[in-house]
């Protein structure tokens, strides 16, 4: 049993001689072109046509700017001429050759985040996000309660499309892994802000309305934030305590000294018979003061 790659190889077309042999003529045509110098000739393949009436040469193209580009020239000869004509030329990337990503319709190129003020970005026909909505009613009653609960919309959220949603959220920056939520000690769940979303999404996930915290986001039931609204700060201080402990059981006691006394006369003379000869001068000094009192009188000594 033959495989398809034993048909493709057995299948391979032959060049015919008048073909294969008109490299010249193929050049020519290139450097007709007037685009530059022409590289050497890089080989011939046959045209998948079933007289085998066409054949490509291959040449180096020489181009600023193209690196790796080839010219290829299609020439083609009727099963009973003895020449070839020239049928095409045109310049193809080679193997090698510098080439632009593969073209995308722009829907596919869309990303997160590329939606600017005032773009149009309208979902694919077969968006699977997307399924039809419920119609209103002809009852306002019904209406009412139909546009508040979701329905009454063209067009809801899939399954696929909700489940996608949640997925994403719950793995984003607002879902339980996050740093912040690691860091909580209390869930939004249990939090005063915390709005919670309506239909099946309403078990994991709803909006913060804090405006310092995760305001306006869908947060996820475990996320959470220090501006929980039961948090609480201990009463106290902010400067640490340490710094105001004074340590008193460790008391260095000092008498303070004593203030000096009015010297008695006995205690004077004492003095004077202690000093020096300058130092008892000067505490003499009230007795040469009196120039006509005795020595006996200036100092009375016993
Ligand atoms: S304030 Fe914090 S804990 Fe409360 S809902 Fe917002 S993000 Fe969650």
């Amino acid at each position: 049993m033959s495989t398809t790659e034993d048909t493709a190889q057995v299948a391979e077309p032959t060049v015919r001689p008048v073909l294969a042999a008109a490299v010249e003529l193929a050049r020519a045509a290139v450097v007709e072109l007037g685009q530059g110098p022409v590289g050497p000739h890089l080989g011939v393949h046959a045209e998948p046509d079933p007289d085998g009436a066409a054949a490509t040469h291959r040449f180096a193209a020489e181009l600023a700017g193209y690196r790796g580009w080839e010219w290829a020239v299609v020439v083609a000869a009727a099963p009973d001429a003895t020449a070839a004509t020239v049928s095409e030329v045109v310049a193809l990337p080679g193997a090698d050759a510098l080439v632009s990503p593969t073209w995308l319709p722009w829907e596919e190129r869309v990303r997160a985040g590329d939606l600017g003020p005032g773009d149009l970005l309208p979902p694919p026909v077969d968006d699977p996000r997307l399924v039809p909505g419920y119609l209103a009613s002809d009852d306002p009653a019904v209406e009412e309660v139909a546009l508040e609960v979701g329905l009454g919309r063209r067009r809801v959220m899939s399954r696929d499309g909700r489940l996608d949603a949640a997925e994403r959220w719950f793995e984003g920056t607002s879902g339980p892994a996050a740093d912040v939520a690691v860091a909580a000690t209390l869930p939004c769940g249990t939090c005063g802000f915390y709005l919670p979303l309506a239909g099946s999404l309403r078990a994991a996930f709803g909006v913060c309305g804090n405006e310092l915290a995760a305001d306006g986001r869908v947060v996820h039931t475990e996320y959470g934030c220090g501006a929980h609204s039961d948090t609480v700060v201990a009463d106290g201080a902010a400067t640490p305590v340490t710094e105001l402990v004074r340590d008193d059981s460790q008391l260095d006691l000092v008498e303070p000294a004593a203030a000096p006394q009015p010297a008695e006369p006995d205690q004077a003379a004492e003095l004077d018979q202690a000093a020096e000869p300058d130092q008892a001068a000067e505490l003499d000094q009230p007795a040469e003061l009196d120039e006509a009192a005795e020595p006996d009188e200036a100092v009375p000594v016993e």
